[in-house]
């Protein structure tokens, strides 16, 4: 059944952020009525209303955790757009959960018990859900294998290695079907959010989508937030005339989605009935070394500093991840926007911001003194090594 957007009343929780503003902007220009529902966290919105926010959507200033809010922002909501989320590798895990997880089901149990005449909801997911990306087995084909284990990756032993043989593997295209489980609180969350939606969603049957967004980047991605987003803390390490930091050697790979996107999959989500009560990857289909992407920045940059890796690792990190995305492309979804056009836009924003401060350096210590960074053995072939 094709949707007539025109009229329709959104509302995007998240909306001042990366990909709710991006998408709030689309949704206008389709014809919705749009309510954007955000309580401006400081960590990602450090000077308040940030100037992006469209003047012609209603703007809620709330926290997703505050019941009341929520409910009056329900109002008439024909779809609901939920980006709303606590992101990032922040030391923080109760508000992970309370954010994520409980605001989530506070939300679907006042749609359901106050039988609002929601239509669908789009919950902003994850490809943190995943265990580890999938894997070409030389002995045993596509194989999914799981979280490296922290002993492993402290011995400086980066590999995914079959679950099967132990066989060094290859990374390949994740798809939907691999288990989920992740490894960090925030991905632990993320799987919450989406269970309880599509779960109720099959409960209510009221129509639901969670969206696995891959790496996000573009323009407006906060430059105060030291945890989240790769391009976003390369960009402003390299203005600040500071190297990259790797992880582990930089040779992990990671799928780049631009921002505008990941926005039309979530227009796309809304418009067909193709992808209701699934689970759907969102991404960009290609694989990017972490080194890469940092050679890319500081190319685009012009300022040629070399990354710096000190084999520190962040436990229950993926090696490889890659999205198959022939799900969402099976309903029309198609990525337009490349990995050097989108920096060059990335980039071109972030020059316009005006002075941009590393706020890395102070994080990454906080970050090793909780142990969610933390130090490799030396490298294979060292005197110390086994
Ligand atoms: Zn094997």
């Amino acid at each position: 059944m094709a949707h007539r957007p025109g009229g329709k009343r959104a509302l995007v929780t998240g909306g001042a952020g990366l990909i709710g503003s991006h998408l709030s902007d689309l949704l206008l220009g389709e014809g919705y009525k749009v309510r954007i529902f955000d309580n401006l966290e400081p960590q990602t919105h450090r000077n308040g209303k940030p100037p992006w926010v469209p003047a012609e959507a209603e703007f809620v200033n709330a926290d997703i955790r505050d019941r009341v809010a929520v409910r009056a922002a329900l109002e008439d909501v024909d779809v609901v757009f939920h980006q709303a989320a606590y992101g990032g590798y922040m030391p923080q895990m109760g508000k992970y959960v309370h954010v994520n997880s409980f605001g989530t089901a506070q939300m679907l149990e006042i749609i359901r018990d106050e039988n609002l005449p929601v239509e669908k909801v789009v919950v902003a997911s994850s490809q943190a859900v995943y265990r580890e990306g999938a894997a070409t087995c030389p002995e045993h084909g596509l194989v999914f294998p799981d979280t490296r284990p922290v002993e492993q990756l402290a011995s400086g032993d980066y590999a995914v290695h079959c679950p099967l043989c132990g066989a060094v593997t290859t990374p390949a295209a994740t798809p939907e079907e691999a288990p989920t489980g992740g490894e960090t609180v925030y991905a632990i969350t993320k799987v919450d959010q989406e269970r309880l939606v599509l779960t109720w969603g099959r409960q209510t049957g009221i129509p639901a989508v969670a969206l696995r967004y891959s790496c996000t980047y573009g323009p407006r991605q906060s430059v105060f937030n030291p945890y989240t987003g790769v391009i976003a803390i390369f960009a402003t390490r390299l203005l600040n005339g500071r190297p990259p930091v790797l992880y582990e050697d930089g040779e992990q790979t990671r799928d780049f989605c631009y921002v505008g996107d990941v926005a039309r999959a979530n227009l796309l989500a809304a418009a067909t009935d193709e992808l209701d009560g699934l689970p759907v990857n969102v991404g960009s289909g290609r694989a990017t070394t972490i080194r890469e992407v940092a050679e890319m920045v500081s190319e685009a940059l012009d300022a040629p500093v070399e990354p710096v890796a000190r084999r520190e690792f962040r436990p229950g990190e993926m090696r490889h991840l890659t999205s198959d995305i022939s799900r969402a492309r099976s309903a029309g979804y198609e990525p337009a926007v490349d990995l050097a056009t989108g920096i060059e836009r990335y980039l071109e924003w972030i020059r316009a911001q005006g002075g941009v401060r590393d706020y890395f350096a102070a994080a990454e210590n906080i970050l090793r003194e909780k142990r969610i960074v933390q130090q490799a053995a030396k490298p294979p072939g060292s005197c110390q090594d086994r």
